[in-house]
């Protein structure tokens, strides 16, 4: 097959050629998919794309009209893809959905870990000879309790983990995860696990339903000092009401590895570049606020299993018309 594979990097390419093992041409486009770009996918039957592709309905318009019959997304979120126009115009349209939750598990947890302990703010002291400790007071996890919003695969990942550091664990999902209550998780509505909770940990996918689950009400509605992480999709969050809460101390730590408008700004060195997003630019101010450009699945186990997957679902396509995890 040929593939055209948006948003490459470095990375992709390594994993992706050692999963193709020769077997499929891939065509390595550096451009983010948009109604500009989607030309590029001319000659190929298949589209490889990442999460800030746009896969809406004009690009899907394009490659209708260029015979590309399978966009294989190599992510496991899929709210940047117009599945109802994929499926009107016969695009098949697949996800790898479980690649590592682990992988994201870890990082939600390596941002707790570091805003508790202060780990960002103690590495530049450190290294400025500034050994103080005034400003860097954490808090032991034992004993705390953790809210986790959303407990699929990554979701009861973080269970477990927070589990383990002697947490009690509280859930808020639209369905009940055994795996999750077998290891003492309760569930509770969404205001009870806000109320409660001294750490929140988003982990449900972007839909209509959750794109800013966490408004200004919601944070209201948490403890004072509260630690809100989110490993998910950045629209769950309303980044303004995020800074308003960190303004007045009502939130007391924020780790975002997403973010809402990052589409224009993570996955690219932008170092020499002027930053414009002020409401960005202002969660960067916070002492209290760690920030990462969406890196939870960047381990290399999760990215062998991404490639593999990608590939089983081109060649699955290729042979039977339908990729093992299609999603239209
Ligand atoms: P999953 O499908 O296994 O689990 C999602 C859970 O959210 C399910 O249990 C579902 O019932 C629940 N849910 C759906 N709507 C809800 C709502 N309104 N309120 C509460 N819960 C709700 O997905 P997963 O593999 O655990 O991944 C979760 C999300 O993590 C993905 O959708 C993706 O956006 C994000 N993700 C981020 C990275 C990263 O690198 N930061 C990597 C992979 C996935």
């Amino acid at each position: 097959m040929d593939i055209a594979v948006f948003s490459t990097k470095s990375y992709d390419r390594t994993f992706l050629d050692a999963a193709a093992d020769g077997r499929h041409k891939l065509h390595y486009i550096d451009a983010q998919l948009n109604s500009d770009t989607a030309v590029l996918a001319s000659g190929s039957h298949t589209v490889c794309a990442f999460v800030n592709d746009r896969v809406d309905e004009s690009v899907l318009k394009v490659f209708r009209n260029l015979g590309v019959g399978l966009v294989a997304l190599r992510a496991a979120g899929y709210n940047n893809v117009d599945l109802v126009a994929a499926k009107r115009l016969e695009i098949a349209v697949a996800r790898v959905p479980a690649y590592s939750p682990e992988a994201v598990a870890e990082h939600a947890v390596a941002l707790i870990l570091s805003l508790d302990r202060n780990i960002h703010r103690a590495y530049a002291r450190v290294r400025e000879g500034n050994f103080a400790l005034e400003g860097l007071l954490g808090f032991n996890l034992h004993g705390k309790t953790v809210g986790i919003v959303g407990t699929g695969r990554i979701g009861t990942a973080v269970a477990r983990i927070m589990s383990g550091f002697g947490c009690k664990v509280l859930a808020a999902d639209i369905q009940v995860n055994p795996d999750c209550t077998a290891i003492g998780v309760n569930y509770v509505a969404l205001p009870a696990l806000l109320a409660a909770s001294d750490i929140v940990t988003l982990h449900c996918p972007l839909t209509h339903e959750t794109r800013h689950l966490v408004d200004e009400a919601a944070l209201a509605r948490m403890k004072p000092g509260v630690m809100l992480i989110n490993t998910s999709r950045g629209a769950i969050v309303d980044t303004r009401a995020a800074v308003a809460s960190i303004k007045s101390g009502r939130l007391g730590h924020l780790g975002l590895d997403v973010y809402e408008e990052e589409a224009t700004l993570f996955f690219d060195d932008k170092s020499d570049q002027v930053i414009r997003d002020d409401v960005f630019e202002r969660l960067l101010t916070f002492p209290n606020v760690l920030v990462t450009g969406h890196q939870g699945f960047f381990t290399k186990e999760a990215l062998t299993a991404i490639a593999e997957t990608t590939i089983a679902n081109v060649e699955s396509f290729e042979k039977t018309g339908t990729p093992v995890n299609a999603l239209t």
